[in-house]
């Protein structure tokens, strides 16, 4: 059997888009499965869509997801990247060998024309297609004519796909595509065919939009008599209402995730879950246990919805499994203001509830900062006693952590003066800690309340309760 080949063929315009980091992972572990090569091709040939540096950004976005493609520019000595512009003159070799075989014709009809051929069919109720009038009449200068396929008028061109099986097109609905632009830049059909063929690339796995172009592509391949690669189209990612993911309602380049401060791993593992599942239906996994266990048969046709709430809890599983050490290093890159030595103070307290990189400041800011805004809104909440009832209380503790001296203020001491506090007031447990944990760190939800105190120090938790008391004060009855 001849050599797996997979590629992706990204336009850069711009930041790297989810879905192509999404086609990327398919035909990275499809290749790598069958220990193939996996390939990048820049498709550039528009250039009104060019954007400086996308290709860069693409380099990157792949290195980071670990994504890495063979013959990449960022590996030395490969042969890489595969840039359309840079292979015009291919295209025009190939585009001569179909007008020579009579595959291919000329064509200069102005917009005009095709714009008006189009008005009428529709007031037809037809698909609008090219009426093939230079098919038959060919015009006599090509120097501005664009070049299009001869589309055999009847019969049907079959489409064998890996995910969606059998799919027949009628010929009769498929137009006479240009092949050549009047520039004699290639159109996405014919430079994609062509590639495909010389980079001998053995499957063809894109998203479900291409779908619709890939009879278009059989024939193409038939035209020059070529072998045609395997299809497969991944089904569409979705935003929460279905439609097609859209920056409108959802971020979609890569870049966004990675300053967000998702994981790489994660993001991986969660873009591997859309349409994809693995045996026992395994949530959690890596590259290598997708790429052991994948098969086409497992990818479903309906389009999967990008679930932004359960990417947040994976990269929270992601983020706990790493060793301190790593996410202490990782959150230094640049996720947070704060020192390595504040980092490595909190980080087992704080691990457990992060979901992302970029939170982490916000999350523990209560335990650094001098500045502080009380909550009373909260302690009356969590309090459960009137305020007058809840200012005592608070007094009293102001009182007893005054008296604990500074080297006793550790987590140990604190809970052992204050595990008996609810049962001697008669408040529960739940009112008085929370409204404890609220006093300090304006938040309800934190890591256990002893450690919290113990971090903070007895200088800002006194600071704190006595700036309570008088905000609650403050409160009419
Ligand atoms: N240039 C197309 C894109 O931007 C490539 C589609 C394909 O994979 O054939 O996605």
């Amino acid at each position: 059997m001849s050599k797996i080949r997979t590629r992706i063929a990204p336009s850069p315009t711009g930041s790297p888009h989810i879905g192509t980091a999404y086609a990327a992972l398919f035909n990275y572990v499809f290749a790598k499965k069958n220990k193939g090569d996996f390939i990048l091709r820049i498709e550039d040939t528009d250039r009104t869509r060019f954007v400086e540096g996308s290709e860069q950004e693409i380099n990157e976005a792949l290195s980071w997801l670990d994504l890495d493609t063979d013959e990449s520019p960022l590996k030395k000595g490969n042969f890489g990247p595969y840039r359309q512009s840079e292979r015009l003159e291919i295209y025009k070799e190939y585009i001569e060998k179909l007008l020579t075989a009579g595959k291919a014709y000329y064509c200069d009809c102005s917009e005009q024309r095709l714009l008006k051929v189009r008005e009428e069919q529709q007031s037809r109720k037809e698909n609008p297609h090219y009426d093939r009038k230079c098919r038959y009449d060919p015009p006599i200068k090509t120097n501005n004519a664009v070049v299009r396929l001869s589309v055999a008028l009847d019969g049907e061109t079959e489409v064998e796909d890996l995910i969606r099986g059998r799919i027949v097109f009628e010929n009769k609905l498929i137009d006479d595509q240009v092949l050549m632009k009047s520039d004699g830049f290639p159109t996405y059909h014919l430079a994609s065919v062509i590639d495909d063929h010389l980079m001998e690339i053995s499957h063809v796995i894109r998203a479900e939009e291409w779908l619709s172009s890939t009879p278009k592509h059989v024939l193409l391949y038939q035209a020059f008599g070529w072998k045609l690669p395997h299809f497969a189209h991944l089904p569409l990612l979705r935003n929460q209402d279905k439609s097609k993911i859209s920056k409108r309602k959802n971020p979609v380049a890569v870049e966004f995730y990675r300053r967000e401060g998702y994981l790489p791993e994660a993001l991986v593992n969660f873009l591997a879950l859309m349409g994809w599942s693995m045996p026992h239906d395994q949530e959690i996994f890596t590259l290598e246990e997708m790429i052991n266990n994948f098969t086409f048969d497992r990818i479903g046709t309906v389009g999967p919805v990008f679930d932004v709430q359960k990417l947040d809890w994976l990269n929270g599983e992601y983020i706990r499994a790493l060793p301190d050490h790593e996410l202490v290093k990782l959150l230094l890159s640049g996720f947070t203001k704060y020192s390595k030595d504040q980092v490595e103070l909190i980080i087992t307290l704080v691990k457990e509830r992060l979901k992302k990189l970029s939170e982490f400041d916000k999350f523990v800011a209560y335990f650094f900062e001098e500045e502080f805004n009380p909550n009373v809104e909260l302690i009356q909440v969590v309090s459960g006693h009137s305020k007058n009832d809840t200012i005592d209380k608070l007094n009293d503790l102001l009182l007893e952590a005054k008296r604990i001296e500074n080297n006793n203020w550790g987590k140990k001491n604190l809970e052992d003066i204050l595990k008996n506090k609810p049962d001697q007031i008669g408040w529960s447990k739940t009112n008085y800690f929370q409204t404890i944990r609220v006093c300090v760190s304006g938040t309800n939800q934190t890591p256990p309340l002893f450690d919290i105190l113990e971090v903070i120090g007895k200088d800002k938790v006194l600071k704190r309760i006595s700036a309570n008391i008088s905000e609650l004060e403050k409160l009419s009855d």
